[in-house]
């Protein structure tokens, strides 16, 4: 009988692409059809109704039932047009995907299709099944979504989509947008009052955000024939494929067509969808691709992250593809990221990260981009808790990942100017033909901006005009370390602001003031900066003798969140309670236990259950071999040596894996959640999940190739 493994390469060999049409050649055709955009509700609103949405959009307003009823109705006929007949009110539960509830627009006693401004509003999704770490236990209070009108209306599927918040009835964020809407504001007040130090003009900073979504592509008869993919989202089992990513020549090479035309239907839908998806390349690793759309508000960017990834995976059905957004399916080749690009820019249209030839803009350049430094340099333990789960444990600092010590990277140039700056405030000249950057302190001429410069293995590089924060997981919702992000620079550049104020008071004059404040960060934060290789161990060595933390797991690096410190934070930004912090700590460690438990009956059962029998059975085939060699008196001892090792594999894979089992009962029974998580960590992954994956993986170079269970790397990879 031909095992799953058979059976899936059979069906992969037969399968057939379809040509994938674009609803017209030009994307301004149909880009955002799917979208209730403000030019939709500009069309069919009463002028002084839509005048109350932008408000509310632009200022936070408070949008009154009267509107509501209207913006409800005119959604409606919009919806019903085009065939729509439920609505749904569309959140980020921290279950890291997207929940949605649907309901008729048809109202049965009226005998009419009916959307009420309060539906549109606030809804009561049933929520007992979405982690909620104890608050509701707690407060026993019940969850409701509530509308944000500052991303806007979408249909999906069949389904009119309101992005919602979702938030308990005594208040407490359950979702990934409420808290991410409190830092965005916090940072918005915050770095307003910087700018009018240098542009009174300035009325409303707003965050944007960039994502380069990394993914892995496979077959899904070939996903679903790898039990531990279907069941964790990565392989335990597997060795490296003869050819893995050392040519590199997968990067930047040409798109297999099955794959083509799986990316051109899913950027089509996501364009139907207003997201604007730009680019796609192949990464680092065979099978592994990147899309970027182009950079926005940061809500609405983050919304469209979560809403690209489930396009991505439902799309991937049609064309018979399974889409990977693992940090780490495949030991041994690169991981998958979520490149954050972040820059603030304000309501006159400046990026405060773009260094100009205006002198006064470039010492606000400056003043945004030592206070960024010192953010991160003051709260990397925080930034680090950001990205952590269990996926990402296994990228960060693997290959081709930034390393879990958070630094800054700024290129030659700039740190030249900022060297330069702490040394005598008097900068240097240095003649290219790169873009010239003046600064705005009279002594300070021009330098060169260097924007070529790149650095792959920092976790947060400077790139030109704007930050990246690379050490996201491909998984991820982005709006937890958007939310730390935005949270740490707001209390840094109030700290800024409060700084420079006392000195001025004092009577120094505002440019020296500010210039005098920033050189005082570039000393005290210095210690952040690296420029060199990431990777390396030199680098880890270093980090350590500078006193920045190095926390590799993320049972660990979730305890910043839940410090004195933090939970001050986040309280005096109002962007969670303590209360709210203990909770998502709470939920995040419970969830990291799982992920563990579940690879640890997987290595258990794929173990115990295909790799054994297969060897055993191998085994015999080898001692029948063996014997009638030695009933001819033929020599038999090579035959022996095989025996032997499969032997010891065999050995090593059935012991550890009752040792394994033994030992996880007893972790279970530890009460608090913290120290689960920990043992999980220290006393299952490490100590066993890698010792049980070196025997099976020595197994499947010994075995005849034939009788293996699973499927290799090779075939998961190249096959096209
Ligand atoms: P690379 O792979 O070289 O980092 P990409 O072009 O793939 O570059 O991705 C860059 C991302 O950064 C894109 O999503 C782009 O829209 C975004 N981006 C560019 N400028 C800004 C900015 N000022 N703020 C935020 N994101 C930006
Ligand atoms: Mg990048």
């Amino acid at each position: 009988m031909p095992n799953q493994r058979q059976r899936a390469l059979d069906i992969v060999q037969n399968r057939t692409t379809d040509r994938v049409n674009a609803p017209s050649d030009k994307i301004s055709d149909f880009f955002a059809d799917d979208v209730f955009t403000m030019d939709k509700m500009k069309a069919t609103l009463a002028p002084d109704t839509f005048k109350n949405v932008q408000a509310a959009i632009d200022k936070g307003r408070k949008i009154d039932v009267e509107t509501a009823n209207q913006i409800a109705s005119a959604v409606k006929t919009w919806a019903l047009s085009k065939g729509i007949t439920h609505y749904t009110h569309w959140f980020q539960p921290l279950t890291g995907s997207t929940a949605e509830k649907h309901d008729s627009f048809f109202d049965a006693q009226k005998g009419v299709e009916v959307l009420k401004g309060s539906a549109l509003i606030q809804q009561e999704p049933d929520a007992s099944s979405f982690p909620n770490g104890g608050i509701r236990s707690t407060f026993e209070a019940r969850g409701y979504t509530a509308w944000d009108p500052s991303s806007p209306i979408f249909i999906w599927g069949r389904t009119l989509c309101i992005p919602t918040i979702f938030v308990s009835y005594t208040g407490e964020a359950l979702d990934y947008k409420a808290p991410l809407l409190k830092a965005v504001e916090a940072v918005d007040k915050a770095a307003t009052k910087v700018c009018q130090l240098f542009d009174r003009n300035v009325n409303r900073v707003s965050a944007s955000l960039g994502c380069e979504q990394e993914y892995f592509v496979i077959d899904r008869a070939l996903y679903n024939a790898r039990p531990d993919l279907v069941m964790a989202g990565r392989t335990v089992f597997g060795h490296h494929p003869a050819r893995g990513q050392q040519l590199d020549d997968h990067y930047f090479g040409s798109i297999p067509s099955r794959v083509y035309n799986y990316m051109k239907d899913f950027e089509i839908e996501c364009l139907k969808l207003g997201i604007p998806v730009s680019t796609r390349h192949n990464e680092v690793a065979p099978s592994q691709f990147e899309v970027a759309p182009l950079f926005g508000d940061i809500n609405v960017a983050t919304d469209h992250n979560s809403l690209m990834m489930d396009v991505m995976d439902r799309v991937a059905e049609r064309h018979s593809l399974k889409i990977l957004f693992h940090e780490k399916p495949f030991a041994g080749l690169n991981g998958s990221g979520k490149h954050n690009n972040w820059s603030l820019i304000t309501s006159t249209g400046v990026n405060v990260f773009q260094p100009s030839s205006s002198a006064r803009e470039n010492l606000q350049f400056l003043t945004f981009l030592v206070n960024t430094i010192k953010a991160i340099h003051e709260n990397a333990g925080l930034l680090r808790a950001s990205i952590a789960s269990a996926g990402n444990d296994h990228r960060l600092g693997a290959n081709e990942a930034p390393p879990a010590i958070m630094s800054v990277f700024l290129g030659s140039e700039l740190t030249a100017v900022l060297d330069e700056l702490e040394n005598n405030g008097n900068l240097k000249v240095d003649k290219g033909d790169n873009m010239y950057m003046k600064l705005g302190i009279d002594k300070i001429p021009e330098i060169i901006l260097d924007n070529t410069d790149r650095n792959r293995t920092s976790p947060f590089a400077f790139t030109g005009n704007k930050f990246e924060f690379r050490a996201v997981g491909s998984d991820q919702n982005v709006a937890e370390p958007m939310t730390v992000l935005n949270l740490i620079m707001a209390k840094q550049l109030r700290e800024f602001y409060k700084t420079v104020s006392e000195r001025t008071d004092k009577g120094e004059d505002k440019k020296i003031a500010i210039a005098n404040v920033l050189r005082d960060y570039i000393k005290s934060s210095k210690a952040v900066r690296f420029e060199g290789d990431g990777y390396s161990q030199d680098w880890a060595d270093e980090a350590e003798k500078r006193g920045l933390p190095n926390v590799k797991d993320a049972a660990r690096a979730l305890d910043a969140y839940v410090s004195k410190e933090s939970k001050a934070t986040f309280e005096e930004f109002g962007v969670m309670t303590a209360l709210e912090l203990e909770a998502r700590n709470e939920i995040q460690l419970e969830n990291y236990i799982m992920k563990l438990q579940i690879e640890a009956r997987l290595i258990s059962e794929m173990g115990m259950t295909q790799v054994l029998p297969a060897a055993m059975q191998y085994q015999n085939k080898l001692m029948d071999n063996a014997r009638g060699l030695g009933e001819f008196g033929m020599d038999n001892s090579h035959i022996k040596t095989i025996l032997e090792k499969l032997n010891r594999h065999i050995n090593t894979i059935q012991t550890q894996v009752v040792e394994m089992n033994k030992e996880r009962g007893e972790i279970n029974k530890i009460e608090d959640t913290r120290d689960r998580a920990i043992a999980y960590c220290d006393r299952m992954k490490t100590k066993y999940f890698d010792v049980i994956r070196e025997a099976v993986d020595k197994l499947e170079l010994l075995l005849n190739d034939e009788d293996w269970p699973l499927l290799k790397y090779r075939e998961m990879l190249f096959l096209r």
